[in-house]
């Protein structure tokens, strides 16, 4: 066997001590912060995020040879170890975390029934996967895209099939819409697939065009710090579903497929036809669009100083016309701006979570200090800081234990 580095050792314990065997190998996968771009992807828009350097590692070994076709899943944040026979993976099956990683399995399985039929998919030999991750759990970084695309390059590579990582995201996707009932876009996914050291991956979700966007940090001395107000949100029941909605009927109202088809120029013929809230939140994925595509054509020509800017009017947005933000957020977005930042904002879904402050990194000591005094000033809960280094995505191979 080969020499494992200090996690992988610590994973095959963790793996043996669940799962009674050694691992087959080590699959990795990040999470993820938007730089801007925020409920534009499911109006087939555009988006801008990055993956960082904290991951979900799954390690993954073929089923005992007495139950070969047994899918059966472990994490560290249980203690729960969940097994179901694949012939049974459905998401009407699958609750709780281990619908994450057995969603990820049954969307696999649905592939490849659909590609070579349904005696291919019973042929699919069981696994057991434990997964060891670092990624915040509800803190806006994506902990549930880390999973399923750490499962999924996992599965890819044990099952043979040979998916690109564009596809792996989808597949991460369509998990967590049917098997987890949460009715997210593909951004999570892209950006924990595709990332790349230092830069963003610019998507367009109506072509699902991506492409890397260099981010300049390093060489302008800058970070990127993220505060984390600890308060909780969930996409599965909260405002995410009721925000969608929003949007899907201001784009039926004005008779287009999506709100990507309409422009900033359009919004006086909106303001007539919709009704205020309605037109609000169309107004923030419509403007937001073209906050994206500036930022990307911004980072290009003048690099990441000349963003601040658009980061605060994004916020903005979220705060007056999206309505998504929470007393919390706006304030780590008021204290980093007020201690000059370079822009903030807050990041992900809304109703609690992160925020991001594009900061030069000597500013970070005072910063942090001055949001804390401000939470602590408003008897809010201590918010966890931490800046993040934009990274590259999921392994496609695996660190094979041989
Ligand atoms: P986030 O913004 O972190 O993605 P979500 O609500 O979308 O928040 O996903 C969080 C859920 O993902 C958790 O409640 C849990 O079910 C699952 N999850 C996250 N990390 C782990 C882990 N290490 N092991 C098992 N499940 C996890
Ligand atoms: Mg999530």
């Amino acid at each position: 066997m080969t020499e494992l580095s200090p996690l992988f050792e610590t994973l095959a314990a963790e793996f043996e001590a669940r799962h009674g065997s050694r691992p087959a190998g080590f699959w990795s996968a990040p999470g993820r912060v938007n730089l801007i771009g925020e409920h534009t992807d499911y109006n087939e828009g555009f988006v801008l995020p990055f993956a960082i350097d904290r991951r979900a590692v799954v390690a993954l070994a073929g089923a005992a040879p007495d139950a070969p076709a047994l899918a059966r899943v472990s994490s560290t944040f249980s203690d729960q170890i969940v097994e179901l026979a694949l012939a049974d993976l459905a998401p009407d099956a699958l609750a709780d975390w281990s619908a994450y990683p057995l969603g990820v399995a049954w969307a696999l399985a649905e592939h490849v029934s659909a590609t070579s039929g349904t005696e291919a998919r019973r042929a699919l030999p069981g696994f057991a996967l434990h997964i060891h991750s670092d990624v915040p759990i509800g803190a806006g970084l994506s902990s549930s895209a880390a999973i399923e695309c750490a499962a999924a390059v996992a599965l890819n590579e044990f099952w043979q099939l040979g998916l690109a990582p564009a596809e792996l995201a989808r597949i991460g996707q369509i998990a967590e819409n049917q098997a987890v009932g949460a009715p997210t876009g593909i951004m999570d996914q892209s950006a924990s697939m595709l990332g790349h050291t230092d830069a963003a991956v610019f998507l367009d979700c109506r072509s699902m065009n991506a492409e890397s966007v260099p981010l300049g940090l390093y060489a302008e001395d800058l970070e990127i710090l993220v505060i984390d107000t600890r308060v909780s949100h969930d996409h599965a029941t909260g405002g995410y579903a009721e925000r969608r909605a929003s949007c899907e009927r201001a784009a039926a109202e004005m008779g287009v497929k999506s709100l990507r088809e309409l422009s900033v120029a359009d919004l006086p013929r909106l303001q007539q036809r919709l009704d205020d809230e309605t037109f609000r939140r169309a107004r923030h994925v419509i403007s937001e669009n073209e906050r994206v595509e500036q930022t990307v054509r911004l980072l290009e020509t003048e690099g990441p100083l000349a963003i601040g800017a658009l980061l605060d009017a994004s916020h903005v947005s979220m705060r007056d016309d999206f309505e998504i933000s929470v007393p919390e957020l706006d304030l780590a977005v008021e204290v980093a701006q007020e201690g000059g930042a370079i822009g903030a904002r807050m990041t992900g879904g809304g109703f609690g979570g992160s925020a991001l402050a594009l900061i030069r990194r000597p500013q970070r000591p005072a910063l942090e200090a001055a949001v804390l005094e401000a939470f602590t000033a408003r008897g809010y809960r201590r918010p966890d800081l931490f800046v993040v280094q934009p990274s590259a995505g999921a392994t496609m191979k695996g660190h094979l234990d041989d």
